[in-house]
């Protein structure tokens, strides 16, 4: 049996999913497929696993997997039920770049597509005798195809010595969408509705729909703060930004005491330490540039001090890239009156999923005595991560989310009106443990116009990597597959057909669906997509390969390179000029010449990375030469991984060591490297235009790429912005105010 401490499992029975715990098992026992759902915050994820355990499903060896779609929700699920059960070496995460799976491992959490992987090797999923699909109303794109591929791997395991159940778990919205006939023609799922005491959340709209939501979501917060009785804030922004900007003035309108005290002199003095360290770490870039270029004689002196104060603790100190900007610090909140005397402080902490992990679990703990929580998040909080004891919701009714264009790809980030059923979700984190009330910095009129629901992820992302896991499962008419929403069919058309042109499909004569070549299921055995899987096939040759996974990986990972160059252009603050001047000089010097400087961005994010790497570069020191400390971290692990992959399952020479240090690529090598990125993305190569076809006025740099109607520019940023060469191989279009702009450039030419 299970020991628990006494506090845990004090917390454990409040939840309303816990005295469900008997009906909940029995409806699992008897039937393969069971829908659970309840209101967010209920216990569904961190319960329901153990009560699997504790009823034995794991007592033959088997496992117990749970789906999540966001990584962050994975490891920090995976803790907290370690720590729940009172033993952590049972409970293990997977996620794309690393895990800590051992063979004591009962409850294994894992991201979506790290399952969808597995089930290559394992079509029956032997190893487990419970899936857990959890969030499943998020409809990311591998939730909704493993519910697909696991409706019919019950079915066939029903029969079988060691059933395999399969349990939706879904807030309480969209649960139609989940029992389709189309989906469960013969296992009809049972579905067990877990109320929650839910405490009124009365819901406060504006009159009118604010200009500035940033503004707005201050002047409110200060309200509350000011006005009502205590109990924490949760705040509902659309991006990391808008976090760091309102932690900083909330933070420094109601200050810890004794922390950041008369800020404007601790900032200065924090000026002071960073314009003396920035000196240093000129000399450090320096030196571990020359010692890229193989001058080892030369060792980097390693600053050791500390970069700035520790302010940490409060979440001001995450707000590094923001510029105080003294001018913006009066103007902000506009004819807000000074707070009144003897203010209890604010205690903001920040929740977005780039920010990490440890820092992530700081809401979980009770503020300091005396101050007031106040967390700034984007939308992770919704429904993956529960903060407790909110009592009041400051929603403002915007999410940033990644766009694709389904069919050619491009993406930009852009800010958008949330759903209905999101701003509902939002509102209803008010009144978990009292009534509470939600703002909602909109007008009612306008939430009406609001869609009900978000669309489902696979109508608006590239299917092609979907595509070929399908089909390296030897599912071959995929416009036949069971899916939740299905695709449209234009959508799967042109993945087949990237697909077919990488070489990874072939369609055999007389026949009507493509099938995988043995080209195809190599690329599909790595976690990227299949271009850049098939850079590694082809990289098996004059010692590439070391580079290629640095640039695949780095090419991966989320914004390696953060925007500071970027947020220099335009800005009046010196500071700011200074910075971007800095970094892009940097740049240059990383790019070269020759070879080197024709491979362009990537000759720089290469050269960056093994400076960060191998000269064992502090965060702050990344940050300073514009590199996001956080991506070096995840591309170092997805080197490991592809290393791992890459010895255990081809056939090099030499096995690869991701420890050893790497010398710059020869000029040979960069040429190699950028003949195999062309030949890997043909889609990306984008022409000059000189003259259009009708005769009217060209803008001043402007490129045609395939598929798209716009002219698109080289960001300013880029090492090749002056050159302007006739070809062009891009990785990243994303739009910036205006304009779209190519990220990530390389040159064609010889
Ligand atoms: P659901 O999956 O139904 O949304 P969860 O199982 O995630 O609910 O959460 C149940 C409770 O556990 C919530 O009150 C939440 O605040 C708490 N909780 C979750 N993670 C942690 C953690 N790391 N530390 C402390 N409490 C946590
Ligand atoms: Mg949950």
């Amino acid at each position: 049996a299970v020991q628990r401490i006494a506090d845990i499992q004090l917390k454990r029975s409040k939840l309303p999913i816990f005295a469900e715990e008997v009906p909940i098992v029995e409806a699992i026992n008897e039937n393969a497929v069971v829908i659970v759902s309840s209101e967010t915050g209920s216990g569904k994820t961190t319960q329901i696993p153990q009560f699997l355990y504790e009823a034995g499903y794991t007592s033959n060896g088997h496992l117990i997997g749970v789906t999540e779609p966001r990584r962050v929700a994975a490891m920090s699920m995976a803790e907290r039920v370690g720590i729940e059960l009172n033993d952590p070496a049972k409970v293990s995460y997977q996620i794309r770049f690393e895990g800590n799976r051992t063979d004591d491992t009962k409850i294994l959490f894992m991201t979506d597509g790290v399952l969808l992987k597995e089930l290559r090797n394992d079509s029956m999923l032997w190893k487990y005798s419970v899936i857990i699909i959890d969030e499943a109303h998020e409809r990311s794109m591998y939730s909704d195809v493993l519910i697909g591929l696991l409706s019919r791997i019950c079915f066939l395991r029903a029969k079988k010595s060691v059933p395999l159940k399969l349990i939706i778990m879904s807030a309480t919205l969209r649960l139609t969408d989940f029992t389709q006939k189309k989906l469960f023609p013969v296992l009809t799922p049972k579905i067990v509705k877990v109320e929650s005491r839910q405490f009124e959340v009365q819901v406060h709209f504006e009159r009118k729909t604010p200009d500035d939501f940033v503004e707005a979501v201050y002047k409110k917060v200060c309200n509350i703060h000011e006005k009502l009785p205590d109990g924490a804030i949760l705040v509902f922004v659309s991006g990391q930004n808008e976090v760091k900007k309102l932690i900083h003035h909330l933070s420094g309108r109601y200050p810890l005491k004794g922390k950041n005290k008369g800020g404007h002199l601790q900032k200065k003095k924090a000026k002071a330490i960073e314009a003396k360290e920035t000196v240093k770490l000129a000399n450090f870039a320096d030196q571990a540039q020359a010692l890229l270029d193989g001058k080892t004689d030369v060792k980097p002196e390693i600053p050791t001090e500390k970069v700035r104060p520790d302010i940490d603790e409060h979440g001001a100190a995450d707000c590094d890239l923001l510029e105080d900007d003294e001018d913006e610090e009066t103007l902000f909140g506009g004819n807000l009156a000074p707070p009144p005397p003897g203010m209890s402080p604010l205690f903001c902490l920040p929740l977005y999923s780039l920010l990490p992990s440890i820092k992530q679990q700081r809401v979980f703990a009770p503020p300091p005595e005396g101050t007031r929580l106040c967390v700034i998040a984007t939308n992770v909080a919704e429904t993956s991560l529960t903060i407790p004891n909110v009592k009041y919701v400051v929603d403002s009714g915007k999410e940033k989310r990644r766009d694709y264009d389904p069919i050619t790809g491009v993406s930009q980030f852009n800010v958008h009106w949330i759903s209905q059923a999101s701003a509902e979700q939002r509102s209803g984190r008010a009144g978990r443990v009292q009534a509470g009330h939600a703002y909602r910095l909109y007008s009612s009129a306008l939430f009406e116009d609001f869609d009900k629901f978000s669309a489902p992820e696979i109508l608006n992302k590239p299917v092609d990597q979907l595509v070929l896991d399908l089909k390296a499962m030897n599912i071959l008419k995929i416009a036949n597959f069971p899916f939740p929403t299905p695709p449209n069919v234009d959508q799967l058309a042109v993945a087949e057909k990237r697909l077919t042109l990488l070489g990874a499909l072939t369609l055999p004569p007389k026949q009507t669906e493509a099938k995988i070549t043995p080209l195809g299921k190599t690329l599909s055995l790595f976690p990227l997509s299949p271009p850049f899987a098939k850079v590694l096939a082809m990289a098996n040759q004059h010692d590439l390969m070391p580079y290629a996974i640095y640039l695949v990986s780095a090419l991966s990972v989320r914004e390696p390179m953060s925007h500071v160059a970027r947020e220099g252009l335009g800005n009046d603050s010196i500071a700011a000029q200074k910075r971007m001047k800095a970094i892009l000089k940097q740049r240059h010097t990383w790019c070269g010449i020759g070879q080197s400087r024709r491979l362009g961005d990537l000759s720089v994010l290469l050269k960056a990375l093994g400076a960060a790497d191998f000269g064992r570069m502090t965060p702050q020191e990344c940050e300073n030469l514009g590199l996001r400390f956080k991506a070096v971290v995840e591309i170092r692990k997805m080197r490991r991984q592809l290393v791992n992959l890459i010895n255990t399952s081809c056939n090099l020479k030499h096995e690869i060591t991701i420890e050893a240090e790497l010398p710059p690529p020869t000029e040979e090598q960069c040429r190699q490297l950028r003949q195999i990125l062309i030949a890997c993305l043909p889609n990306q190569i984008a022409k000059r235009v000189n003259e259009s076809p009708d005769g009217s006025p060209v803008p001043d740099g402007a490129y045609q790429c395939q598929l798209l109607e716009e002219y698109v520019f080289i960001d300013s940023t880029s090492m090749l912005h002056k050159d302007r060469p006739d070809f062009i191989l891009y990785q990243e279009i994303v739009q910036f105010g205006p304009k779209k702009c190519f990220q990530n450039v390389t040159m064609v030419e010889p």
